[in-house]
């Protein structure tokens, strides 16, 4: 399975109630990022550029599990900066964990041994490895020598200890469609339980052109579709319809919130307005309808998986034909 089963049975109970009770905006996933600095200074992050003047804030563990408790999201990514040099990050973990939320470390995979004499693996515990090619093409990106290598051995460390891990790389304008699949089978081998392959974002503060545009998208993204008939890359059929030009989605921005030291980020995981001091001040202060629609300019060339990948979500179940499209892809 690509999803862990508990987590697919968690999350359908979870939008099912939440329908049921009205509501149109609830939230499926927090990112919750409690620090922004990290041990890597990687091409093309955002968070380290944004939030340079408060890189050394970091939130207090009442606050980090306040936030889970306050939006209520079955999904919990704990992100950052590098969330494993988070003074809390086994408590904040182990807490999470006893709340029964799906907690997923996003991580470079740098400071993982420590981590993982602290917190045994469970059921509610995953792994995102951040890998962005292979050696030479990662080693370049996140500006050091040595953390493929790293990642690697740290895959296989986890994978023994019976952790689930999964891994996330971004397919920029200059990765070609060749390195995309030699990751892919790399990563098949090592045994990973999910891969994330996603379009790179273009953070509103970056002003390099390492970004897709979305008529560069199709090409590269028609490859991972066709990968994913083999490998558990576990992009949505949906999601990479979409990202292969062939539907088109509104985004659901509400469904993934971030909520940092400076309070929760809104209306998007990318682009920044403000930041609000309760998720209920975040939500009375975004326009979700003008968001959903697209409408916004900093939206023009985006496909965020957060923003899109919500959508499909919420739309499970409208179309037989697409849901059961979706459940083979997860059983597969
Ligand atoms: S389209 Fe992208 S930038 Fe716009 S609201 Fe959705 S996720 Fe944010």
């Amino acid at each position: 399975m690509r999803v862990p089963l508990r987590q697919m049975i968690d999350l359908g109970r979870y939008i099912r109630a939440r329908k049921k009770a009205g509501e149109k905006y609830f939230p499926i996933v927090l990112m919750l990022e409690p620090l922004h600095a990290c041990n890597l200074a990687c091409l093309g992050c955002g968070r380290i550029v944004e939030y340079k003047d408060t890189i050394r804030d970091q939130m207090p563990l009442e606050e980090a599990i306040g936030a889970a408790e306050e939006c209520g999201a079955p999904i919990i990514s704990i992100c950052g900066g590098e969330p494993l040099m988070y003074k809390h990050i086994d408590r904040l973990t182990q807490a999470l964990i006893e709340r029964r939320r799906h907690v997923m470390i996003c991580t470079n995979a740098i400071l993982l041994e420590r981590f993982v004499k602290k917190v045994a693996p469970s059921p509610y515990l995953s792994f995102n490895i951040h890998i962005d090619w292979m050696r030479e093409t990662h080693d370049r990106v996140v500006d050091r020598p040595g953390v493929f290598d790293t990642c690697v051995k740290m895959i296989r460390m986890l994978k023994e200890k019976g952790y689930r891990v999964q891994t996330n790389s971004t397919i920029f304008r200059e990765t070609s469609a060749e390195e995309v699949e030699e990751l892919v089978r790399f990563l098949g081998g090592l045994g990973v339980d999910g891969m994330l392959l996603t379009p790179g974002y273009h953070y509103q503060v970056l002003t390099n052109d390492i970004y897709l545009k979305s008529d560069e998208m199709p090409y590269k993204f028609h490859k991972v579709r066709k990968l994913a008939e083999d490998y558990k890359i576990i992009n949505t059929p949906i999601y990479l319809d979409y990202l292969v030009g062939e539907r088109d989605l509104l985004c659901s921005p509400w469904t993934t919130v971030t909520r940092n030291p400076q309070g929760w980020k809104g209306p998007c995981y990318l682009i920044t307005n403000g930041h609000y001091k309760s998720f209920a001040e975040l939500h009375s202060s975004t326009d979700w309808e003008y968001y959903r629609t697209k409408q916004d300019i900093r939206c023009r060339d985006c496909k965020l998986h957060s923003g899109f990948e919500g959508t499909v979500a919420l739309d499970f179940g409208t179309s037989l034909k697409d849901s059961w499209r979706m459940v083979r892809h997860y059983l597969s």
